[in-house]
């Protein structure tokens, strides 16, 4: 283990808040923890966070998180509960249901599954047997794992067949998704996606479902925030269930939630608790209550809406560097970006050798820049390599920035990106220090 710098404050008052109650307390008892939360809210607040599936968290969100609430075992459900003394956390627990159901629409909520990840997992074991096959979008053309990816349970326990987008414009074809649907007859559709920046037609996919009679799962992981901020369409009225993290776009603490009618709400519960999980985690469920609330604002629309006009300046701006949006554009939060350009115009370094996704997040990473490689549709490049990235504004627009700042940021990328011989890191590093030095996240 690599030795962790001491905390450069001990009375740490500015940040206390940020780390619950007693933070001093942890300065005291454990340094090496204290520094590394400490270097890592350094970290956050020194460099630009471009990863689509993040966002900074309110310090009322935190304050939950970090609260009393993680002492309690509250195994069962609120008034249904295996212990004694629930009485708080059922409240908290009860509130952030209702909260979930008015945000969304729904007829029920289940906020307990631990992460996104979780939430899949008790879909499918509320809704099918091992074998059974299902229908989603292939991982190499912006699903995610727990859609059917080989090495998770539902690659291995079910029958999964993964949809391709449009070779030509890299949009869902709903025509194919229907013949694969009539061919392999799934019980279980899903729709929503990892890297995937379009609107998904919702309506298209209930039709299709209805046709081979199967469940339609929405999972709004990364676009639940979009939803909740009415920035898009909500996927509640068409899908039987929809999953969502918390702590994507809709701003939350880390963790997942599951919305589904009214019929199906005792079979997601039993599979939430007792089938997949155990003690639900009180602070995170209490945290995401608040984060429904906070989401339920005024504030929280022109959010959302500012987060999908930053998405599209950004990428507008990102194709004038070079880098080919993917689908000719975005929607929502995201963006995915093909290196290797469009009409032989590809991201080149000064030497003219070709930037892979792999080595474009580390030239941005070592500029002071945070985003991930990603896989683009029909990509010859090895999943760890790829030739594409992926960028998000959720949490620049959580900052407070707008249109004007997605241009710096486009131009920094660029800038980064094109670096081979790290010659200009420091130097754009420097402009993004300046850059998020305006827009502050976590005052004091
Ligand atoms: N579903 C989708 C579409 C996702 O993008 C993700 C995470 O990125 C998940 C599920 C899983 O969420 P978690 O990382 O909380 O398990």
């Amino acid at each position: 283990m690599s030795p962790v710098a001491a905390p450069r404050s001990t009375s740490a008052d500015p940040i206390a808040p940020f780390f619950g109650p007693d933070y001093g307390a942890l300065v005291r008892t454990d340094p090496q923890i204290a520094g590394v939360l400490l270097d890592e809210l350094e970290r956050q607040r020194g460099t630009l966070q471009l990863i689509a599936s993040e966002n900074p968290a309110s310090p009322a969100v935190l304050a939950a998180l970090g609260s009393v609430l993680s002492n309690k075992y509250a195994e069962g459900y609120p008034g249904r509960r295996y212990y004694g003394g629930c009485a708080q956390v059922d409240a908290a627990e009860r509130l952030g249901v209702d909260r979930a159901c008015a945000l969304f629409g729904a007829d029920h909520a289940n906020i307990q599954p631990h992460t996104g990840a979780a939430a899949n997992l008790a879909v499918f074991a509320a809704l099918l047997t091992p074998g059974d096959r299902v229908l989603a979008m292939a991982l190499q053309h912006g699903g995610h794992l727990t859609h059917g990816a080989q090495g998770n349970f539902s690659g291995t326990w079910f029958e999964t067949l993964g949809y391709p987008v449009r070779e030509d414009t890299e949009l869902i074809d709903y025509d194919r998704v229907r013949d694969l649907a009539r061919s392999h007859r799934p019980k279980l559709i899903i729709c929503g996606a990892t890297a995937y920046s379009r609107l998904i037609d919702f309506a298209a996919f209930r039709s299709i479902a209805n046709e081979v009679g199967a469940y339609l799962l929405v999972d709004a992981a990364h676009f639940a925030g979009l939803v909740a901020g009415r920035a898009i369409p909500s996927p509640v009225p068409y899908a039987d269930v929809v999953t969502l993290t918390t702590h994507k776009t809709l701003r939350g603490p880390r963790g997942g939630a599951i919305l589904c009618r009214a019929e199906l709400a005792s079979a997601i519960d039993r599979a939430v608790f007792p089938f997949s999980q155990g003690g639900p985690l009180m602070h995170a469920i209490a945290a995401k209550a608040v984060a429904f609330a906070e989401a339920s604002r005024p504030e929280f629309r022109n959010y959302a809406t500012q987060v999908v006009s930053n998405a599209r300046a950004l990428t507008t701006a990102l194709a004038q560097e070079g880098m080919r949006p993917v689908s000719g554009g975005t929607d929502t939060h995201l963006a995915v970006l093909d290196l290797r350009g469009a009409a032989g115009v590809a991201v080149r370094t000064a030497d003219g050798v070709k930037v892979t996704g792999r080595e474009a997040e580390l030239r941005c990473e070592r500029a002071g820049i945070m985003l991930n490689r990603s896989c683009v549709p029909y990509d010859s490049a090895k999943p760890m390599v790829t030739s594409g990235l992926r960028v998000g504004t959720a949490t620049v627009t959580t900052q407070g920035m707008k249109e004007p700042e997605m241009h710096r940021i486009a131009a920094l990328v660029g800038r980064a990106v094109r670096d081979a011989d790290g010659s200009v890191a420091a130097e754009v590093q420097k402009e993004v220090a300046e850059l998020v030095d305006e827009f502050p996240l976590y005052q004091a």
